[in-house]
């Protein structure tokens, strides 16, 4: 097992990695900017190291100061959690060559996925089924229309370095196919230092449906089962549950064993998300994600598991140690993302949290760094905390997700607790009957 683990991470995925590493009985690294010297992460952690100023490319992207905090601290391993560095091949890399492990997959797998018109190659040679679309990358409007004429309109046009939600154009008719061609191209050199776009079929009502994965070095590859995370504002998540509110558990069990059966082809290892849009009984995939997703709380409570800790165990060399038989599916979960926003114009609220209770009680879990009086600062992401509940089946599931959300109070700045609140309310979510364009219109009324 390793010796010392630095999380080259913020906010609640921090201490998300640092509890299960405690549980572990090894010790942590914190690192942080200056902006997040009073954080909890580095309060709780036993050691910290200040690795540059509040802008992330100067601190949580700083490759060489993450790697000498690690080895100024004798850490053996690395985890990266979510966003940041976790899907950096080049990160992953460096970390090698310095002696120490990275915590995820290997950096060739996370070339690969990151680059969504390989994976989707190698998915699709795997057996995986896609969404119908361009044959690779596109090159020029003239390619593009042509994928049009064939794949019919609507399409969209999504970058192939794409990620949270960037870089993606509807074209709803030949029309609309060179402005959608050039913003999303331009979009996307921008925002990621890459032009290459490809051209997928727009579908108008799907679900996005992803497959937990967990892989030893030794072959061994199971799920734990779905997560439907159709509820989402510009392509980025919201809520999120396990499982499906449309799934079977027949259905579950073959999704399954297709991206079970397509990662050991592949040799992959530690943990992996496919993600799939699901329309008119069809399963077509979109991505997959090499890291720890910020949902996979919702997966632990159904099935019982600490990814965090299998990350940590299989990444050090253990196998598995059970099968696929002994994951049991239990109940239903939920997980409501907290971000420090306005529930209404949705722009962001940084400041200073006067008062904070957080809710608790039966099947309530909370996995945020928030304490009375700490300072939300304008730097990073938004999200502020994950209510997550667990229950014997989806209505109790709302049930208890709507007395946590009244007793959590977060005073001082706003968020989307209000938001969640009317959306547990409206009877199509309680019905579960919702697509990925659902919340779009529901936040538009
Ligand atoms: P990112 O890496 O930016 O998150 P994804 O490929 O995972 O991009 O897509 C994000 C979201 O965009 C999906 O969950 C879905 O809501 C929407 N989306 C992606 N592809 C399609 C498609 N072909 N048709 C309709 N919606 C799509």
């Amino acid at each position: 097992m390793f010796q010392k683990i630095l999380i080259a991470n913020r906010g609640e995925i921090a201490l998300r990695i640092q509890r299960a590493c405690r549980e572990l009985g090894i010790p942590t690294v914190a690192v942080h900017s200056t902006a997040d010297a009073e954080a909890m992460h580095v309060r709780l952690a036993d050691e910290s190291v200040c690795i540059g100023p509040p802008p992330a490319r100067e601190s949580y992207l700083n490759v060489a100061a993450i790697l000498s905090a690690a080895s100024i601290t004798g850490a053996d391993a690395i985890h990266p959690g979510y966003g940041f560095l976790s899907e950096n091949a080049g990160f992953a890399e460096m970390v090698e060559a310095h002696g120490m492990t990275f915590i995820g997959p290997s950096p060739a797998h996370i070339r690969m996925m990151g680059d969504k018109i390989a994976a989707k190659t190698a998915m699709a040679s795997l057996g995986v089924p896609l969404v119908p679309g361009s044959d690779g990358a596109v090159p020029d409007v003239e390619t593009a229309l042509a994928v049009g004429k064939k794949i019919g309109y609507p399409v969209l046009v999504k970058a192939a370095a794409g990620g949270g939600g960037r870089g993606m154009k509807v074209a709803r008719s030949a029309e609309e196919m060179e402005d959608a061609f050039r913003i999303a191209r331009s979009e996307s050199l921008a925002a990621f230092g890459n032009d290459a776009v490809y051209i997928e079929k727009y579908l108008d009502r799907p679900r996005h449906i992803e497959m937990q994965i967990l892989a030893d070095s030794q072959g061994s590859v199971v799920h734990f089962g779905e997560r439907d995370c159709s509820l989402q504002r510009r392509h980025q998540k919201l809520l999120e549950e396990a499982g499906s509110p449309a799934i079977s558990p027949e259905q579950r069990t073959a999704l399954g064993e297709t991206a079970t059966s397509a990662l050991r082809k592949l040799g992959y290892r530690n943990v992996g998300t496919l993600e799939f849009l699901y329309q008119d009984g069809q399963f077509a995939f979109i991505e997959m994600n090499t890291r720890l997703q910020v949902e996979h709380p919702v997966t632990e409570m159904i099935c019982g598991v600490d990814l965090v800790r299998e990350q940590i165990r299989v990444a050090a060399g253990n196998a598995l140690g059970y099968t696929q038989d002994d994951i049991v599916f239990n109940g239903h979960a939920i997980e409501c993302r907290i971000t420090a926003e306005d529930p209404e114009t949705f722009m962001p609220t940084p400041g200073r949290v006067t008062a904070y209770h957080a809710p608790g009680g039966l099947g309530v879990r909370i996995d945020s760094a928030l304490y009375a009086g700490y300072f939300v600062p304008p730097f990073y992401d938004s999200m502020v905390g994950k209510l997550i509940v667990h229950a014997p089946n989806r209505l109790e599931a709302i049930n208890r997700l709507r007395r946590a959300l009244e007793e959590f109070a977060i005073v001082g700045i706003k968020t989307t607790i209000p938001l969640h609140q009317k959306i547990i309310e409206d009877p199509e979510f309680q019905a579960g009957d919702y697509t990925i364009h659902w919340l779009e219109r529901f936040v538009a009324r």
